[in-house]
This record gives structure tokens, C-alpha cells and sequence, in this order.
């Protein structure tokens, strides 16, 4: 349940989503540019961090009313959408590893939107299996020097603080692991690739290079080898936010593919009128559906910190994005050959939900996180 002043911020996003961010979604797919100007309607609306605290001047939303939010947004623009998860995912670090000092300096500009964070994770040889980052992290007089390199890192380019995992132990496998923050311009981090992608075009995709990078100290984030524990906890939190734009992109395409289907006139009436089209709809509309309930009690244990929150996460992703590529599919079916077509928003609907099943854990993965739990239970 919602306040009256949480559904009042829900429907302004729904109503902005609807009038300003849906009539430029096609242009920055076609375009495959970073959306600016939802950045800019974000930032003017206090939206870029309304899930991080107040006490570093977010919105201090709690998980469920964002990640209405980032439902409403997704139906019209996925694209826009994830500028929100994002940059929320990609601050969460510092929110949950980060000193009082490390919190002041950074999360304030990243909830103003004044500047942008990412989280570098992934290498060319370790996605899954976390534990096999090469990329190495040397203590020298005071300094991290950092070698090796990350792939995939949305908003690898651009963003002005970027939390790398890195090696610190390399002989201790996944506790050999530490967070360290490395600031955009210091020399050393360069930028290789920009990947050209299926979908999900304006959220840009690059790949980092670390060349002797040097970090002072102090911007190694909570305890040394404890990286892997913070990474943990980020993926737990950005999982709902996945889950939330799976749910939103697929309701988006549920509604695009019923406007068609009580248009189009096939065999003297309506599409809709055919009981094969209304199964489809049922089917489509139940799987959403669940989708949605299952990511707001997911939701409702992360505001909690209840112990179900790491295993319901992984359901709500697993179970919202696997629908999502189902329902994009199956509602592009519904406009036949036209859903097949870029002068509708279907086959980039299509193209963008395929991405949520990969990122913050592929869902082979979400399902080996269930999997534990459920055969293995911590009490
Ligand atoms: C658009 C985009 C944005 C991204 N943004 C970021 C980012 O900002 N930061 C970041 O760090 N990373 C990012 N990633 C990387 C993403 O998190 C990884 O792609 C993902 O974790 C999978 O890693 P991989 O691609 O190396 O696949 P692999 O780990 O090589 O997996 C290949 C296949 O094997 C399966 N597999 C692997 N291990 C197992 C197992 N034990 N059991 C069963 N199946 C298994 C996987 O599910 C997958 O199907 C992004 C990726 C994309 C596409």
C-alpha cells in the first residue's frame, strides 16, 4: 500500500512518462544516444535520487514506491527507466560500504544528479563467477595501484566516480576482494570500446582500461576484502529495480499490443474479438500480474532487511524478466507483421526487455541464489 502522498509522486511519473518522456522514445533508440532530456526532467523533479537517504539529499523513497516509479517510467522508455536504476544501483556502494566521510562526498552530487556513478564489476574473463576478476589492486606508499581491465560498464565513460572490484588478495578468491573508488580523469583508468548493442541503446555500454592507476588510500571502501560482501548487497538491492523495469516494459507492451488489437479488423472484425487473441491477453496480463506482486513483497523485505530479501529478490528478477522477454514476444505477435516493424514500439520493447535477463546476474544465476537458499537455508 502506497500513502496518498507516495501515489501522488506515482502518478506525476505516469503523467510526465506519458506526456514528456514516451514521444522521445523511439528518437533515442533510432539514435542510440543517452537520453538527456528525461535526465533533465528527472533532475528538475528530484527524482534521480529519491531512493538514496535524505540525510545525503535524496528523496529517501523507500524500495517499493521507486521502483513504482522506475514501472511507470520503463512502460513508456526503457531507456529512461534505467537512468534511474542506474545511477541508483551504481551509488549504492557507497550507500552500503562507504565511510561517513566517503557518503558526504559523493552521494549528495549523485542524488542531485550533478554527477553520474558506475560499477564496475564484470571483465573480459569474469561475469558469472565473480570470484575470477583479475583486475589487481596493489598497495604501494599509500597508494591503489590498479591494473586490468572491465567490460559491459554502463555509463563506463561518463560517470564521474566509478566503484571498481578489484584483486587485493588474489590467493583468497572471492575474500581477496575490495571496492575501491576511482574518480573519471585520473590518470591510468582510459576508455576502450563503446559496445554496439541489441538493445537498451541509450544507456551506453563501455569498456575500462586501468593502466598503473593510482588511488590514494582512503578510497577503498568499507574494510580491505570485503568487496565481494559489498557487491552482494548492491546486486541484492539492484535486482528489485531490474525486476521493476521488466514489469513496467512489459505492461507497456500489453498496451500497445491491445490499442492494435481492438483496431485492426481481420475475417470482418476486430482482432480482439477472437477468443485465440484473448487468451494471449490472459495469459500476458497474468503473468505481468504475478510479476508485480512478487516484486513488491520483494520490495516490502528489502524495506524490512528481512532475511527473505536476498532470495525474493532473485525470484522478483527471475520471474519479472523472464515474463517480460515473453510477454515483449508474444505482444509483438499480436500486431503480425507491423510488431516486426520499427515504425512501432514493439520490436524495441522486444530488444530492450531481452537485456534484463543477463544484467545483475543472469537469471541461470538468480536461479542457483534460489536454488541455495531453498535446499540450503542459513537458520
Ligand atoms: C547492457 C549491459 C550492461 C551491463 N552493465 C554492467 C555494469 O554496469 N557493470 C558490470 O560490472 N557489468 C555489467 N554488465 C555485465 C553483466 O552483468 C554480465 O554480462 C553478466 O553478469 C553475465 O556475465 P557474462 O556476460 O560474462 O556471461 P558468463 O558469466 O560468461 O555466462 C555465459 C552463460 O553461462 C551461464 N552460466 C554461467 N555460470 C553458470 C552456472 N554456474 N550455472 C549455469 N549457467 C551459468 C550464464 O547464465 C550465461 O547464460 C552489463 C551487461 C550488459 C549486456
Amino acid at each position: 500500500m502506497l500513502t496518498s502522498e507516495e501515489q501522488a509522486i506515482v502518478d506525476l511519473v505516469r503523467r510526465v512518462a506519458s506526456e514528456k518522456i514516451e514521444p522521445n522514445a523511439a528518437a533515442v533508440d533510432r539514435e542510440e544516444r543517452f537520453p538527456e532530456e528525461s535526465f533533465r526532467l528527472f533532475k528538475e523533479l528530484g527524482l534521480i535520487g529519491c531512493h538514496l537517504p535524505g540525510d545525503y539529499g535524496g528523496g529517501g523513497l523507500r524500495s517499493l514506491v521507486f521502483c513504482r516509479i522506475l514501472e511507470e517510467v520503463a512502460r513508456k522508455c526503457a531507456n529512461s527507466a534505467n537512468i534511474l536504476s542506474q545511477q541508483d544501483f551504481a551509488a549504492s556502494p557507497i550507500l552500503l560500504g562507504g565511510s561517513p566521510a566517503q557518503k558526504q562526498k559523493y552521494l549528495p552530487p549523485l542524488a542531485r544528479g550533478d554527477k553520474l556513478a558506475a560499477f564496475a564489476l564484470t571483465e573480459p574473463n569474469a561475469g558469472s563467477d565473480v570470484s575470477s576478476i583479475e583486475t589487481r589492486a596493489e598497495l604501494r606508499d599509500n597508494t591503489y595501484v590498479i591494473n586490468g581491465s572491465k567490460q559491459f560498464i554502463t555509463w563506463g565513460h561518463m560517470a564521474d566516480v566509478i566503484t571498481v572490484l578489484c584483486k587485493t588478495d588474489p590467493a583468497a578468491g572471492r575474500k581477496g576482494i575490495s571496492a575501491i573508488l576511482v574518480e573519471k580523469g585520473t590518470p591510468g583508468l582510459s576508455v576502450g570500446r563503446l559496445e554496439k548493442k541489441l538493445g537498451m541503446s541509450g544507456s551506453p555500454t563501455a569498456q575500462l582500461l586501468f593502466d598503473d592507476c593510482r588511488v590514494p588510500k582512503e578510497s577503498l571502501l568499507g574494510e580491505l576484502n570485503s568487496g565481494f560482501k559489498i557487491a552482494m548487497k548492491c546486486l541484492e538491492r539492484g535486482r528489485v529495480g531490474v525486476a521493476a523495469m521488466a514489469v513496467g516494459l512489459a505492461q507497456g507492451a500489453i498496451d500497445v499490443a491491445a490499442r492494435y488489437a481492438r483496431e485492426r479488423k481481420q475475417f470482418g472484425k476486430a482482432i480482439a474479438e477472437f477468443q485465440g487473441m484473448q487468451f494471449m491477453f490472459a495469459d500476458m496480463a497474468t503473468a505481468v500480474e504475478a510479476s508485480r506482486q512478487l516484486l513488491y513483497h520483494a520490495c516490502d523485505a528489502t524495506d524490512r532487511q528481512s532475511p527473505d530479501a536476498n532470495r525474493l529478490s532473485s525470484m522478483a528478477k527471475l520471474l519479472a524478466t523472464d515474463s517480460a522477454m515473453t510477454v515483449a514476444t508474444n505482444a509483438l505477435q499480436v500486431l503480425g507483421g507491423y510488431g516486426y516493424l520499427k515504425d512501432f514500439p514493439l520490436e524495441r520493447m522486444f530488444r530492450d526487455a531481452k537485456v534484463t535477463q543477463i544484467v545483475e546476474g543472469t537469471n541461470q544465476i538468480q536461479r542457483l541464489v534460489i536454488g541455495r537458499e531453498v535446499l540450503f537455508p542459513k537458520d
